[in-house]
């Protein structure tokens, strides 16, 4: 019978499988030929104590025992080509997942995007980057795969339902994604594996029988008698259906907009805006591991920190380790950051989103926006950034303890954000109360991550898409509009979903709601 085995090893030894056999042989009194094979099931590191140590949880196959791998296969995709359609709005994760679920249960999706597919899309990136050009429509945020496609591809998730995330994690692996994904407890993808992954999901949708129109804007959502009955494109093309499962992300102003003129109900939802800020990644591998060098059986350390500052929470969101600011607007005349990392996260700088939850209340100066006013405080802080640093994709930029006293940097040294960087006194992007409570934040910060308080580290502004500034209400039940029947609201930017994952399960949850609406 195998054995299950929970167990601490040095990080040289969970790296060498010969290595962990003699461990292992050791620890169950038995000769190392009596181990036939170690299966990981789980692997984490703990850094509480100087000496890092790796926890492993291990099914251990002796010999004699038969050795069951975990096969990982797609479900039986059916034909839908002459099935009911679904009009899917965005292909994002929510977008995507429900457009495979609908193929597994026998619906016909049509997916409108109106981005450019994966690679088309890097081009756009590149004039960003380079040219400081803004595509309304195809850029770090729209295109197909979404906001998630460019990022470190994190894939964990708050998520308490283990079924669910296995679910998604299980399909990405029989996409291409590395079986890792499955043990890790922080599992990543990394910006040069995730589009591969992407684009065999579109093919996998399109092989049996579903739609996907790139480029192609919704500018439109029909509806009758408070029922949808289709969309409308923006070349003035009509798609008629009467389910839509509308997953446009948080970044789609323009839907939010469209939908508070068709008086379909909207909601101001809080949600949370500051800074994203770049140390050496060695600075916090050394922090982090208590280590003057990492050495070669560690990753390069990420980090998660919260602190209350002044009765609201301040803390690390989408840390990158070894990995790049990118520039996130998604128009002409704002900036936003972000952050992604390849696989191997192997860039020479940590970056992270540092952040301060807001409340309902900090959007009262743009009540007259209704429930678009946290929308528009988040753009009105965008746009001034944009204007501060130089009307470019530069960003505005200062050194950690700089901004903390309120001194303009003398210097900022080139940082990962291509675009570059210009030197601005960061309170004058931010409402007082919010620079106050940074201020207060990150020298509590490097109290509890010593070293971490540094000028080494510069902060770029703003950070200002964590979460979607708006919620699109539905029924708990059915998962449809609270009015309009047939509206499926999805993922980030209907606000039931916060990642790659969550948005992914959401987009599962309305397509089985949708299927058995249907039946
Ligand atoms: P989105 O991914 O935003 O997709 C919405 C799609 O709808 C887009 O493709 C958009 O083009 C399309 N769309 C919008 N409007 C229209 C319209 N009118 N007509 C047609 N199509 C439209 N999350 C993690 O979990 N881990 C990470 O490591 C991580 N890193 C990130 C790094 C970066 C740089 C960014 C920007 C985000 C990152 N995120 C990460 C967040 C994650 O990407 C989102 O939570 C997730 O993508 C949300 O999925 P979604 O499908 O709900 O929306």
């Amino acid at each position: 019978m195998p054995k299950e085995l929970l167990i601490q090893v040095a990080p040289e030894i969970a790296s060498n499988e010969e290595m962990l056999k003699v461990h292992v042989s050791k620890l169950l009194h038995v000769s190392v030929s009596e181990i036939q094979h170690l299966t990981i099931l789980k692997r984490s590191i703990d850094a509480r104590q100087r000496a890092i140590k790796i926890n492993l949880k291990l099914l251990v196959f002796y010999q004699g025992d038969e050795v069951q791998l975990d096969k990982i296969t797609l479900p039986e995709y059916k034909d839908v080509s002459n099935a009911a359609e679904v009009i899917v709005v965005g292909a994002g994760p929510a977008g995507l997942f429900a457009a495979l679920q609908l193929v597994e249960l026998g619906l016909r999706p049509i997916v409108i995007e109106r981005g450019k597919d994966v690679r088309g899309r890097r081009r756009d990136l590149k004039a960003i980057n380079r040219d400081h050009i803004v595509d309304e429509d195809s850029n770090y945020c729209f295109g197909e795969g979404g906001a998630g496609t460019y990022s470190d591809g994190k894939l964990y998730t708050r998520s308490k339902k283990r079924g669910d995330v296995d679910r998604i994690l299980r399909l990405l692996v029989a996409f291409g994604a590395t079986p890792d994904i499955l043990v890790e407890a922080h599992p990543h993808i990394g910006t040069n594996k995730l589009p591969q992954i992407i684009q065999d999901i579109r093919e996998k949708i399109i092989e049996h029988g579903g739609k996907v129109l790139f480029e192609t804007r919704v500018s439109d959502i029909l509806i009758k008698n408070n029922e949808v009955q289709g969309i409308v494109t923006q070349h003035n093309d009509v798609i008629e259906a009467k389910k839509i499962i509308l997953a446009t992300g948080h970044s789609a102003r323009d839907i939010f907009e469209l939908l508070d003129r068709k008086k379909v109900l909207i909601e101001a939802k809080p949600f949370a805006l500051g800074v994203r800020a770049e140390h050496p990644q060695s600075l916090i591998d050394s922090i982090q591991y208590s280590c003057d060098f990492r050495g070669e059986f560690l990753p390069p350390a990420p980090y998660s920190i919260v602190k209350q500052v002044n009765g609201r929470g301040m803390y690390s969101f989408c840390m990158c380790p070894g990995g790049v600011i990118a520039p996130c607007a998604t128009s002409p005349g704002e900036v936003v950051t972000n952050g992604w990392s390849p696989s191997k996260r192997d860039q020479a700088t940590a970056n992270s989103g540092i952040v301060v939850e807001l409340k309902l209340e900090d959007f009262k100066p743009f009540a007259k926006f209704g429930a678009l006013a946290g929308m528009e405080f988040q753009k009105a802080i965008e746009q001034k950034a944009w204007h501060l640093a130089g009307e470019t994709q530069k960003v505005p930029a200062q050194r950690l303890v700089d901004f903390t006293q309120s001194k303009v940097s003398a210097t900022i040294p080139k940082t990962s954000y291509v675009p570059g960087t210009t030197s601005v006194e960061l309170g004058q992007v931010f409402p007082g109360f919010l620079t106050q409570i940074m201020r207060e934040g990150f020298v509590q910060f490097g109290k509890s991550m010593r070293g971490y308080y540094t000028n080494d580290a510069i902060l770029h502004a703003p950070e200002s898409r964590t979460s979607s500034p708006v919620r699109i209400p539905r029924d708990h039940e059915t998962l449809e509009h609270l009015q309009i029947k047939g509206l499926y609201p999805c993922g980030e930017g209907a606000g039931y979903a916060g990642g790659i994952i969550s948005a992914a399960i959401d987009g599962e949850k309305c397509a089985i709601k949708c299927a058995e609406s249907l039946k």
